[in-house]
């Protein structure tokens, strides 16, 4: 399990609160006869932060990025002197431009922004710049709303330099969910490592318990009825 430096326990301890506040993290009642759910790597869980509900109130996700942007140029000054934040579509498109602009105001000098969609092709995911590009040679920072093991951020790493881009080897998210180093330096609001089991070792599969998709609307809200 990755340690918490003493700033990212200060971060966490301010910012998973009002994650929470929010209504923006489930977490599993206890009783087997209420469901539980699937994570993005089908693995099972008994909590999830959901980085919508978070993102739809638009003055705390301004006060998240100006918090972010912040806490990546203390942690990593070489931040100051990127190009662009990349962000994987659709959840990180409002932390990329929310990190940019409050990065824009810190420097004082304009830091653009942008975002990678999915592609599946023959069963093998990839992003890809559908709608715009970035310029030769820039210096990206990725961010994300949420990093689990990883994959996106890795995914997007690999369209920024395919794109020609120079990716810094630093990953900004509201909530890291990562249990483990993945090998790169993680800069986030809230770390609350993912409890998550084998389907065939899940034990609120053991007691019956039906597994959701916790992303779809109507699932959330089944989820925060009970
Ligand atoms: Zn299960």
């Amino acid at each position: 399990m990755e340690r918490h430096s003493g700033l990212e326990d200060h971060m966490n301890n301010i910012w998973f609160p009002r994650i929470k506040e929010v209504g923006a993290f489930w977490t599993h009642s206890g009783i087997a006869s209420h469901p539980h759910i699937w994570t993005t790597l089908k693995n099972h869980s008994n909590e999830y932060f959901n980085g919508y509900v978070f993102g739809q109130n638009s003055p705390l996700l301004d006060e998240a990025c100006k918090s972010l942007a912040s806490f990546l140029v203390l942690r990593f000054p070489e931040i100051l002197d990127v190009d662009r934040i990349i962000g994987p579509a659709m959840g990180a498109i409002c932390i990329a431009d929310g990190v940019a602009r409050h990065l824009s105001n810190i420097r004082q000098k304009p830091c653009l922004s942008g975002f990678v969609e999915k592609e599946e092709n023959n069963g093998k995911r990839r992003m890809v710049f559908k709608r715009m590009n970035i310029y030769h040679g820039e210096t990206v920072l990725i961010v994300d709303n949420t990093i689990n093991m990883g994959s996106s951020v890795h995914l997007t790493a690999e369209a920024v330099k395919e794109a020609g881009g120079r990716v810094l080897p630093v990953f900004g998210a509201i909530m890291n969910r990562s249990a483990v180093s993945i090998k790169t330096r993680i800069v986030s609001l809230a770390h609350i490592p993912a409890t998550q089991w084998k389907p065939n070792k899940c034990p609120l599969c053991a007691k019956n318990s039906e597994v959701i998709e916790p992303q779809l609307p109507r699932n959330w809200k089944r989820l925060q009825g009970l």
